[in-house]
């Protein structure tokens, strides 16, 4: 996947014919099986794509489609009494974000990986959510923690400034993370934020179950805070991880922008995203233009070498 993150932000797509919907809910779907039957033909009807987990304890969905088809599945999906209140983050896009459809049946619509007696119902324990412009302020208490509630992958590409980000590969470790720092929490306002606000929701629970009391989220996660016409994603350094061939989106709008990635090879600043060329690897890095040029598209030695050695005249050509 290559991803030219310039041209795939918001600002770009001024004619966009093309939407990317984010959106979740929790609640309780006392037939799983039956929902994902009629949610499964309503989006081929409307020839989306995307990625959608269905679970028992609610509804987890990114999706791209031509306007029309977006605009229908919203109206349908707020005509549900069950699903009313379900907020959409949208994204104008020249075209899809995702090469197919992908609904799958889920325990859960995103892993904490608890167990069924000790899982987090959000509807009932999270923390106190707050909107953009009420963020922007939390951040600024000297007494607030802020947690990235996503990946180092991604936090790596991009977080709130100040942050704390986890060096952690998967959701699920999560738990464990947190009470191995809960001595660094303990007295703190706390503060989490993920992508779209879904699993903060569950993660906000966990540690008011865990015994903070002072458990604060970013309502609708760090797109809708670039969205915002008040807060323009003020101080949010680099850019968001999306899960979707965009990569990256740009959310900070305001005059604190920076990049704060890094180019794998010398180390400036850049939020060039890559696949290593050898295509056993294809790990993603960070890759200047002219590091690209001189070394080739690879992680790394190891990867260039080895491309060498299988005679993979295409790959080593920049
Ligand atoms: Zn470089
Ligand atoms: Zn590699």
């Amino acid at each position: 996947m290559e991803a030219t993150l310039s041209q795939n932000t918001s600002e770009s797509a001024q004619a966009a014919l093309f939407e990317v919907l984010l959106y979740y809910h929790y609640f309780r779907l006392a037939d799983p099986e039956a929902y994902f039957r009629v949610h499964h033909d309503l989006c081929e009807r409307l020839a989306l794509r995307g990625r959608i987990l269905i679970g028992h304890e609610g509804l987890n969905g990114t999706v791209s489609g031509p306007i029309e088809a977006t605009t229908t599945y919203r109206r349908i999906l707020h005509a549900d009494p069950r699903t009313r209140s379900m907020a959409f983050k949208i994204d104008p896009s020249d075209d899809h974000v995702f090469p197919k459809l992908s609904i799958k049946l889920r325990p859960e619509i995103v892993t904490l990986g608890l167990s069924p007696e000790e899982d987090i119902d959000p509807n009932e324990l999270t923390g106190q959510r707050l909107e953009p412009a009420q963020w922007a302020e939390a951040m600024h208490d000297p007494n607030a923690v802020i947690i990235d509630g996503r990946n180092r992958y991604e936090s790596e590409l991009g977080h709130f400034r100040g942050a704390i980000c986890p060096d952690i590969e998967n959701f699920r470790d999560f738990p464990q993370w947190l009470r191995e720092h809960a001595d660094d929490l303990r007295g703190k306002k706390v503060l989490t934020y993920c992508t779209g606000g879904i699993r903060c929701e569950k993660l906000s629970g966990f540690l008011r179950r865990e015994g903070f009391d002072d458990v604060y989220q970013l309502h609708g996660g760090i797109i809708r805070y670039g969205h915002d016409p008040e807060v323009r994603g003020r101080d949010f350094d680099g850019l968001c991880y999306v899960f979707d061939q965009r990569v990256a989106v740009e959310v900070n709008h305001t005059e604190t922008r920076r990049i704060v990635s890094r180019c794998r090879h010398c180390d400036e600043p850049s939020a060039r995203y890559r696949n290593c060329a050898w295509a056993p690897c294809n790990d993603q890095v960070f890759l200047c233009e002219s590091c690209e040029e001189s070394f080739g598209r690879f992680c790394g030695e190891a990867c260039r070498e080895k491309a060498a050695r299988a005679g993979n005249e295409e790959a080593l050509s920049p």
